[in-house]
């Protein structure tokens, strides 16, 4: 199996992910937490990915994709895995496409896991991590009066609360995940392999339902949705329309750009021939001034000529 789940932040991608590792035995390749991981240890990936996630924005592609190559090359994602938290954006899910076309093993199964706004901002407010093992609880899903402390881990550490479930950073998290995340829905529904379920309630009810789903065809009466029939076609005809739309902006630009050079080197030519029209005229103007000094000069040394030929002969003067 190999498998994204899709969702919003607290939509319970994680809580359900480690419930498949020990349903399916495959490992759950969350982005999210390798990112926590290398900020936690300081390297230069982590660094560079801190800023973003405490802004609630998302790390950079070739960030997240590097990150994502590297893991699924391990040994224990070839039989197969969960992917929680990514693809985040369209950049990624064709990128994901690419590499497991590469790989030679696609992906068997997309489930959006639907959960209304209010209760994902509950969720999120509830949600507790343990430091240790990264097991996901819920204040308000734990018994009354339960300890905040890890119970799967044998020194049971005590609970924390991720720096970037705060209320501002949420908000920011939310309208990325409408903005950037939610158009997967569309890409995945067009491929017909995306099926939703309704992932509020009882965590055990989604994580049956959720099973269902990646094992058998979905059965009547459980809250299943497959990607009907007219999304599927109103997601393809959007993707394709997408498609049509960049190629053709990029011939707009294109023959924009062509024009452009075509026009300047139309110019440059004119200027080319008015510079050298001009600097034969001036060569000409020259060469006739030349000529007519030439022939004024000539004149003017016949007529002296002539003057001194009509002058009588001098006498010489008498010597006292
Ligand atoms: P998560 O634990 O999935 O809610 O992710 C926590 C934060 O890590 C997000 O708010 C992002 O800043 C970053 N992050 C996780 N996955 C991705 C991803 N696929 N692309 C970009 N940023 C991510």
């Amino acid at each position: 199996m190999r498998i994204v789940l899709l969702g919003a932040p607290g939509s319970g991608k994680g809580t359900q992910s480690q419930r498949l590792v020990k349903r399916f035995g495959i490992p759950q390749i969350s982005t999210g937490d390798l990112l926590r991981s290398a900020v936690a240890r300081g390297t230069p990936l982590g660094v560079a990915a801190k800023q973003a996630m405490q802004a609630g924005k998302l790390v950079e592609d070739a960030i997240v994709l590097g990150m994502i190559r590297e893991r699924l090359a391990e040994a224990d994602a070839a039989q197969g895995f969960i992917l929680d938290g990514f693809p985040r954006n369209l950049v990624q899910a064709r990128a994901l496409d690419e590499m497991l076309s590469e790989l030679g093993r696609p992906l068997t199964h997309v489930v959006q896991l639907d959960v209304p706004y209010a209760e994902l901002t509950r969720r999120i407010s509830g949600r507790r991590n343990c430091p240790s093992c990264g097991a996901v609880y819920n204040i308000y899903s734990m018994p009354v009066g339960g300890q905040l402390h890890c119970s799967a881990c044998d020194a049971k550490p005590p609970l924390v609360q991720r720096p970037d479930d705060n209320e501002a950073t949420v908000v920011e998290r939310l309208k990325v995940y409408e903005s950037q995340t939610r158009p997967l829905i569309d890409y995945y529904a067009a491929s017909g392999m995306l099926q939703f379920i309704d992932a509020q309630g009882d965590i055990d009810e989604i994580t049956a339902l959720l099973t269902h789903v990646l094992t058998a065809a979905p059965v009547e009466g459980v809250k299943v949705r497959r990607a009907g029939k007219k999304r599927k076609a109103k997601a393809k005809s959007k993707v394709k329309a997408k498609k049509k739309g960049k190629a053709k902006s990029k011939a707009k630009a294109k023959s924009k750009a062509k024009a452009k050079s075509k026009a300047k080197s139309k110019t440059n030519v004119k200027t080319k021939v008015k510079v050298r029209v001009k600097v034969k005229t001036k060569a000409k103007a020259k060469a006739k001034a030349k000529a007519k000094a030439k022939t004024k000069a000539k004149r003017a040394g016949r007529k002296t000529a002539k003057r001194r030929a009509k002058r009588p002969a001098r006498k010489g003067r008498a010597r006292r």
